[in-house]
């Protein structure tokens, strides 16, 4: 018999899901989510007692590792987060709310709920600029699903949702749903995100040209010229100098692939929420030496101080 790891103690017992995620969340130990306190912690014990419920003597209130994580608030069984958490991570192009819904033997409105708590743990927060010296940040746009109150034309991108995304080759993916593809919109973002010393490409669309001078180097490929890779014999952090944005458009090709095929578009207050999910997935893939558990480790680590307050 093969094994399974849908079969593993952590997704299938409570206590024992608890047990891991205290382990991922609390390395050092239990802390109070009120006060700070470490020291003065004691389990609960006793048969009416919740599992996993700690009192603090320092503050006297009592908590679980649920409190201050985008688990609080709710009564799902841990086994079963952990099950839909390694679900959204090993899935390459993501799983809908439906098909988690028939997995867990939950509602659809419970499996929504869920994925969305689970893409607020896989955002990314308060990051540092990517790139740096001797790396590559490649920078692209591309449009889906439709704004809001707007019709459908038959040429042109403004009635879609536009999407900036940055992606470090050999690294990292950071999207971001933009108002518009104006200069100002974009200016910021690659500002913003990309350390100065990296070497930016992109293709010659004109609002790069001017951030694109903030660089250790700026190159384009002219896709209008049908040029899209360009080899030019130098090399950066021991690799080929390869001008493409390739990197860039791949990312754009799996986030299309599963906003199409698997969630059927979403509303545009949500998108946010879906490019954080392919960015996590992306950012720690296996290429990157991340396997489908590690992913999910790293998932459960992004629970801590991300409590929603929207349902
Ligand atoms: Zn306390």
């Amino acid at each position: 018999m093969a094994n399974s790891i849908l079969s593993v103690k952590v997704l299938q017992i409570e206590t024992a899901a608890i047990a891991w995620v205290e382990a991922q969340v609390w390395p050092e130990g239990p802390v109070c989510p009120h006060c700070g306190g470490f020291v003065r912690i004691g389990k609960m014990k006793g048969r009416a007692t919740r599992i996993g419920l700690y009192k603090c003597y320092q503050c006297r209130k009592q908590f679980t590792v649920k409190v201050g994580t985008v688990f609080e608030d709710s009564h799902i069984p841990m086994n079963l987060w952990l099950q839909a958490m390694y679900l959204l991570c090993s899935s390459k192009k993501g799983i809908s709310s439906n098909q988690l819904s028939r997995t867990l033997g939950v509602t659809l409105k419970t499996a929504w709920f869920m994925s969305h708590r689970i893409r607020e743990a896989m955002r990314v927060v308060g990051v540092t600029p990517m790139g740096g010296a001797g790396e590559i940040v490649e920078a692209d746009e591309t449009f889906i699903g439709r704004i809001e109150g707007e019709r459908k034309r038959r040429s042109g991108w403004g009635h879609k949702n536009a999407v900036l995304t940055l992606v470090q080759r050999k690294g990292s993916a950071r999207s971001f749903h933009i108002e518009d593809t104006s200069l100002g919109q974009i200016h910021n973002v690659v500002h913003d995100n990309i350390a100065r010393k990296t070497a930016l490409m992109t293709d010659e669309a004109r609002h790069y040209e001017d951030v694109g001078q903030r660089f250790a180097s700026h190159e384009t490929v002219k896709h209008s010229a049908d040029e899209y890779v360009r080899y030019t014999g130098d090399y950066i952090g021991g690799e080929k100098y390869i001008v493409s944005t390739n990197t860039v458009e791949g990312y754009f090709s799996i986030f299309k692939r599963g906003m199409k095929g698997v969630y059927q578009h979403c509303k545009e207050k949500h998108l946010h929420r879906y490019l954080a999910e392919f960015d996590f997935r992306y950012s720690n893939r296996i290429r990157l030496g991340v396997n489908d558990v590690e992913r999910t480790e790293r998932a459960v680590k992004g629970i801590v101080g991300k409590r929603l307050t929207y349902r």
